[in-house]
């Protein structure tokens, strides 16, 4: 089966969309004007990406004009259209029902040209792209880099603190000055009657004087950002994208940079308006395809999660736990993984007693999570049935656990009965012994989950299958 991905490039005119196979080639490709409103934007997204789907699709990828936090696949902002504050993503996935990868629409055209077209074999790149505004990305060691979360924003470096006001809030952005709508102000303020930059080009090489301060003005503003570019991350190549990057290269000519160490090579973009559909299919294929373990980052950065693996004894939660625990690096705190020590120094002790142990072992459980980390995992192992609902609630709420995912280990009480009696040479002194068989036939019979979260019911007569279970946990972890 072929791999391939939809790309979709949402534009400040045109929102296009494309199948993508995994060598960037655009296998079909779709197109419509953007509409001005976010929620029409994103229904033609559905519609277009819908159009384009079968069943060997693996994702969409988009991109978004605006800024984009990459792993909790938020949009953090926009321009003319602000994509901000819709629950973008998941409507996608909902409609679609498969994964969906964003990052800022220069981020989408980078991945392109590094793969196939300006910038390909180059590690180091941050390119422009220069239309509407002036858009921006940079890439590091071979991929895109997000800093803290929306890196790249190459437009807003300030090369006038009293330069024109620019959207961001700031006045003297490069873009104020050298993006498509800035070259047009230059041109009416010089009284120039042209309507293309060719016809400024051409003018300005028979020597108009107006023709050449009007590129001045656009480009020696560019040339200041592309040394601070140089500057601060020295880049091996500076790529010019967009509807203007052929333009702006040319003029840039005639502009060499001031010290070699100004020098990274300046290139035109290779892939003009296909970039972003492009790079939107490719981010499918790429390492940096978030995984579901990198999509609940921002999530776990909010909270904790916990699994409870629940069950009576001898319902088999250990080994799930365990197999859960292999599969995802998460820790388990077992209830008798802490109590047992406590037994083995303790000696043989009376039920009460070893309840007393199994009370402060659920305690101290508790109070690990509560001490550890923002964003922690963990694989709970206990019976939890010993203790009232409303105590599990009281810890969940004090150890900060903001995702719960209950394991409900589901055996049949003679099941249950019969592992417990044959396991009895196992346990320790202490736990109760083959007298409990029928109090725990009886318990197992009438047992229920806590229901402190989701609950997905595990028929421990049969083996798990952990790949359901382990896609089911990631659903809750992502979904709540
Ligand atoms: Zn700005």
């Amino acid at each position: 089966m072929a791999d391939i991905a939809i790309g979709v490039d949402i534009g400040g005119t045109n929102i296009r969309a494309a199948l993508v196979s995994v060598q960037g080639e655009i296998l079909a490709k779709v197109s419509e004007r953007t509409p001005t409103d976010p929620l029409l934007a994103l229904e033609r997204v559905i519609a277009m990406a819908r159009a384009l789907d079968t069943p060997e699709v693996l994702g969409i990828g988009v991109g978004i004009p605006g800024r984009v936090d990459v792993d909790s696949r938020e949009i953090l902002s926009g321009g003319i259209l602000n994509l901000s504050g819709l629950d973008f993503v998941r409507r996608i996935e909902a409609a679609l029902g498969k994964p969906v990868v964003i990052e800022n629409d220069c981020s989408m055209a980078l991945i392109a040209e590094m793969r196939i077209g300006g910038a390909k074999g180059y590690q180091n790149v941050a390119m422009l792209t220069i239309g509407t505004g002036i858009g921006g990305a940079v890439a590091h060691a071979g991929r895109i880099y997000h800093g803290h979360k929306a890196a790249g924003q190459l437009g807003h470096i300030c090369v006038s603190q009293d330069g024109p006001p620019c959207p961001c809030g700031r006045r003297g952005c490069v873009e104020t000055f050298s993006s498509g709508t800035a070259l047009r102000r230059h041109i009416a303020e010089a009284g120039l009657s042209v309507v293309t930059i060719k016809e400024v080009f051409d003018m300005a090489a028979e020597g108009d004087d107006a023709a050449v301060r009007v590129l001045r003005q656009w480009a020696v503003p560019l040339r200041a950002a592309l040394d601070n570019i140089a500057a601060t991350m020295d880049p091996e190549v500076i790529l010019l994208g967009g509807g203007l990057g052929c333009d702006a290269a040319r003029a840039l000519a005639d502009l060499p940079a001031v010290a070699p160490w100004f020098c990274p090579a300046i290139l035109p973009a290779k892939l003009a308006d296909d970039a972003g559909v492009i790079g939107a299919g490719l981010s499918i294929f790429t390492a940096d395809a978030p995984s579901q373990e990198k999509r609940a980052r921002g999530k776990r950065a909010r909270g904790k999660r916990a699994v409870l693996v629940n069950g009576v004894p001898a319902s088999g939660k250990s080994r799930l736990a365990k197999a859960l625990s292999d599969r995802t690096g998460w820790p388990i705190l077992s209830l008798d993984g802490i109590k047992n020590p406590f037994l083995q120094h303790i000696g043989p002790v009376d039920r009460d007693f070893n309840r007393t142990l199994g009370k402060a072992s659920y305690q101290a459980i508790w109070s690990i999570i509560a001490d550890a980390p923002a964003g922690s995992t963990f694989i709970i192992d206990a019976w939890f049935g010993f203790q009232p609902k409303a105590q599990l609630e009281n810890y969940i709420d004090a150890a900060k656990v903001g995702d719960v995912a209950e394991l409900w280990c589901k055996v049949p009480g003679t099941v249950a009965g019969e592992r417990y009696a044959s396991r009895l040479k196992e346990r320790l002194p202490g736990h109760p012994g083959a007298e409990y068989v029928p109090e725990l036939i009886t318990l197992a019979d009438r047992a229920e989950p806590m229901g402190c979260g989701a609950v997905m019911t595990v028929e421990q007569t049969k083996e798990p299958d952990m790949e359901v279970i382990l896609a089911w946990v990631w659903q809750v972890f992502d979904r709540q």
